[in-house]
């Protein structure tokens, strides 16, 4: 069971979590909770750390960033003590949570479950801090934000349990986000490729790291709100409707061809004019942008007409922009392209389903619909699972709306 930060946001809320964990317990299973800290609580150590000073001990950092966990792990386990419920808190290096060296944004490489698991195979439940592990130089190592995901899905594989529960602040995945259109649905299942997509495309129930993992580990997941009230709630909830299961694409038995619609404004355009056409330019572009560390998301070149020059266009994140514009400036030379133009007001939308590999014409319904409404496409790109569009920012509720309604996923 992981809980986060607005289901642990104070002393009430912890309290509810724990009738949750009791149901549990009580009902038979072996249980270890994963916690984040309390909602907004990093925040304000990261604020903190700032602070001090800018630039600043990536290991430092992790020593404060991970203090929110330790307390919200020690509460959990007061209050559940204070059930009746025999339970302990364990913090990431003490069960040990191993990670690699990358102070604040760190992999874990191990979980050691011998001591876990056999204080959990005598009854006791194990509270454990998420979001930290330790790292090879023996120092607390921090997963990166919204990293205690991550740690229910590593520990969940570690420990082989039957299913990982995120309790969060709504009942389950939906086709796409309700603030934008009013008669998405809530998915009963979706498959972890799906889930993938939708992550990564913006949907924020998951952090993205934590889907990988629970794909590659094979982790049913299953997404469900900690406000619904513990004791109407029937243990074992993934039998009852109460929030979505994430799971093999095997157990899934009716695919839809359109799973849900997602979308970014966090999109920034750079389109390069009159590119040479021959070998080496796209590692000219694309090299020194990674090496920035700057994150890629579409990339579209197109065939050029005579064999000598072509456009380039591709996305960064809007906070990369400017940083993004600055690398391709200054490898211009070994580039060769004639003019840089470049955009912020754009978003992605993105249609998803599994269905999509065995459908044809997905995509033309798509392009259809939003000419229909008017809406220009920028860049297009496809994967076996997945279409995205690029269009003005302006129109990224009606192209949702219209998109969704298109694939039949309105509510009844
Ligand atoms: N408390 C951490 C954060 O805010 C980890 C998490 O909530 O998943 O990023
Ligand atoms: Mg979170």
């Amino acid at each position: 069971m992981k809980f986060g930060g607005t289901s642990v946001a104070d002393i009430d809320h912890i309290r509810r979590v724990a009738r949750h964990v009791r149901r549990e317990a009580t009902s038979g299973h072996q249980v270890a909770v994963v916690v984040s800290a309390m909602a907004g609580n990093t925040n304000q150590l990261v604020a903190w750390t700032r602070d001090m000073a800018p630039l600043h001990d990536a290991r430092e950092y992790d020593t404060v960033v991970a203090a929110g966990e330790q307390v919200t792990a020690g509460l959990l386990a007061i209050a559940l003590q204070d059930l009746g419920v025999d339970a302990r808190s364990w913090l990431g290096w003490q069960v040990p949570i191993r990670t690699d060296a990358a102070h604040g944004a760190a992999r874990i490489t191990d979980i050691d479950t011998a001591t876990l698991e056999e204080r959990l195979s005598r009854g006791q439940v194990a509270v454990v801090a998420g979001f930290q592990g330790v790292g090879p130089d023996n120092r607390i190592a921090t997963l990166g934000r919204g990293g205690s995901d991550t740690s229910a899905v590593a520990l969940a594989a570690a420990i082989g349990a039957d299913r990982c529960d995120i309790y969060t602040d709504i009942d389950g995945v939906y086709t796409t986000d309700p603030r934008v259109v009013d008669t998405a649905r809530r998915l009963d299942r979706l498959s972890h490729e799906e889930m993938l997509e939708m992550a990564s495309l913006g949907a924020k129930v998951l952090q993205v790291r934590s889907v990988e993992l629970a794909m590659v580990q094979g982790v049913r997941t299953f997404v469900r709100s900690s406000f619904d009230d513990p004791d109407q709630t029937a243990p074992d909830g993934a039998n009852a409707s109460v929030g979505t299961l994430i799971c093999d694409e095997d157990e899934i038995m009716e695919k839809s061809v359109v799973t849900g619609i997602a979308y970014s404004r966090d999109e920034a355009q750079i389109s390069l004019r009159r590119v040479a056409d021959k070998p080496g330019v796209a590692a000219a572009v694309f090299g020194p942008l990674a090496e920035a560390n700057i994150n890629v998301d579409m990339i579209v070149q197109n065939v050029s007409e005579d064999g000598t020059l072509t456009d380039l266009t591709f996305t960064v994140t809007n906070a990369d922009y400017e940083r993004a514009c600055k690398v391709i400036e200054e490898s211009r030379e070994q580039v060769g392209y004639e003019v840089m133009q470049g955009s912020t007001g754009v978003a992605k939308v993105s249609v998803i389903g599994v269905g999509m590999r065995s459908h044809a014409g997905v995509a033309a319904e798509c392009f259809q619909a939003l000419a229909a409404e008017k809406i220009n496409i920028r860049a297009i790109t496809t994967s076996e699972i997945k279409i995205s569009v690029l269009i003005d920012a302006d129109h990224t509720n009606l192209a949702v709306r219209t998109l969704h309604s298109l694939y039949g996923l309105d509510k009844n």
